[in-house]
């Protein structure tokens, strides 16, 4: 007997997952999302690259570039216009991102004093932009060895970016552990934490007053509170008289966590379903279509049905591709990943070689259909989206999270319509 029964089923909550779901449940679909872990957003800097580079190059117009892509990757599925409407889309659900009021890409300095172009940014970034001509102080932190400010500023410096910039490491106010988290530091200025008879976030300021000289804003690693930066920001500002901005950071990532908060957010008002916590680890089909998928929980394979299904589950990382000394397999509906048989071949010897195991993943149709080696889709009523996607090498790229929005959009979409 089957356990549960709606229209859509979303497997995994990433980024690519929480858009499907959202296209399908604005559509009018009944969804339901289940994830096994915590998707790699958890992780990510939060920025949202639609594609910021080709063949080596900077991108400043993602949307006129995506046109030049080769057929196969993914967003050829989409087009331009396609991304366009997914990243409306994206614009609307999300409160606190900036960059949609214009088709170029933003140059945002990152902690290794790169500057990264991107599509969507947090509006707690938005200052830190390198094409603002204003002197900037940089503030690292002693406990946070990962962002070396006076080092980034150099770098930032023989970049050439368009003004003065310095960096400088201070104490953070309230006394941490060595090895204290940015969650910590997040924590104690969200809740202003009291500190010398005040509270953390002037104390901090006044940490900072000292060595601000002419700088005309401040960055500081993305540790500005925990949910929202809200207050937190101009409390700083206003005691240091100039604007204040947040550094994307590595793993585990601020910013990561807030747009998760956000889309979860979204989601809930679109009385989306999340379940987490277990694993879809098959599924039932009968005459090339999928009734269920199979849910391990507590040693049982509970059975999910729907009328569609979005595979959602990323690539390598995610655990939504699995590879090993000799395959590379999607271990849900076995979907064919096409790669060369001799594992030497799929690497390239330099480490930033064009390696083709980046580009591996599953191939889609028009309808977001995984394809057989023969052409043919793997099922009528599945979908794919995302990482889990072959023919594009994101990283190099720099179009990840605009890839997983514009074909997690669209997957839902399609989904929801049951247009195939
Ligand atoms: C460190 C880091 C930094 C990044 N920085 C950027 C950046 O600067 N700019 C940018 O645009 N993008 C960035 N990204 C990429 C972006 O955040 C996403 O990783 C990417 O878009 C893929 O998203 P996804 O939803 O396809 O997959 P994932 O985020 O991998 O989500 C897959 C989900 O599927 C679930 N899942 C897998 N298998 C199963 C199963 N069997 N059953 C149920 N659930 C399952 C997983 O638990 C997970 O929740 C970064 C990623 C990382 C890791």
């Amino acid at each position: 007997m089957m356990s549960v029964e709606d229209e859509v089923i979303v497997i995994g909550a990433g980024i690519a997952g929480r858009m499907a779901a959202l296209a399908a449940a604005r559509r009018g679909a009944s969804v339901r999302v289940i994830s096994h872990k915590e998707s790699t957003l958890a992780h990510a800097s939060g920025l949202i690259d639609i594609l910021g580079y080709h063949e080596d190059d900077p991108v400043s117009s993602p949307y006129a570039t995506i046109k030049k892509l080769p057929p196969g990757h993914p967003y050829s599925h989409v087009g331009s216009d396609g991304v366009r409407t997914a990243m409306d889309c994206f614009d609307r659900v999300t409160t606190s991102y900036c960059g949609g009021h214009t088709d170029s890409n933003a140059l945002v300095p990152t902690i290794g004093g790169r500057l990264k172009p991107t599509a969507r940014y947090p509006e707690s970034v938005a200052p830190g932009l390198a094409s603002r001509p204003v002197d900037t102080l940089l503030i690292g932190f002693e406990t946070m060895p990962d962002f070396h400010a006076p080092a980034t500023a150099l770098t930032l410096e023989r970049i050439g970016v368009p003004f003065d910039v310095r960096g400088e490491t201070i104490r953070f106010p309230v006394e941490l552990r060595p090895d204290a988290g940015r969650t910590r530091l997040a924590r104690a200025l969200a809740t202003d934490e009291p500190v010398d008879g005040g509270g953390c976030r002037s104390a901090l300021a006044a940490r900072i007053a000292p060595v601000l000289g002419d700088a005309g804003r401040v960055g500081l690693p993305a540790v500005l509170g925990d949910g929202t930066t809200d207050g937190i920001r101009e409390s700083l500002a206003d005691h240091l008289g100039v604007a204040v901005f947040e550094i994307p950071t590595g793993p585990p990532s601020l910013l990561g966590h807030r747009l998760k908060a956000e889309l979860t957010d979204a989601l809930q008002a679109a009385a989306v379903r999340i379940e987490t916590g277990n694993p879809v680890v098959g599924h039932n089909a009968t005459d090339n279509r999928i009734d269920a998928v199979l849910v391990q929980r507590s040693g049982d394979a509970v059975p999910y049905a729907a009328d569609r299904f979005v595979l959602a589950t990323g690539g390598l990382v995610g655990r939504g591709l699995r590879a090993d000394r000799t395959t590379v397999t999607e271990p849900i509906f076995n979907c064919h990943i096409s790669h060369p048989s001799d594992r030497y071949d799929w690497s390239e010897p330099e480490a930033f070689g064009d390696h083709h195991f980046a580009r591996f993943g599953v191939r889609i149709d028009e309808f977001f259909r995984p394809l057989e080696d023969s052409g043919a889709p793997t099922f009528r009523n599945l979908h794919a989206a995302g990482a889990v996607l072959g023919g594009a090498d994101p990283a190099a790229e720099k179009s990840a999270s605009g890839i997983s929005i514009a074909t997690g959009y669209h997957a839902g979409r399609v989904a929801a319509e049951g247009a195939t």
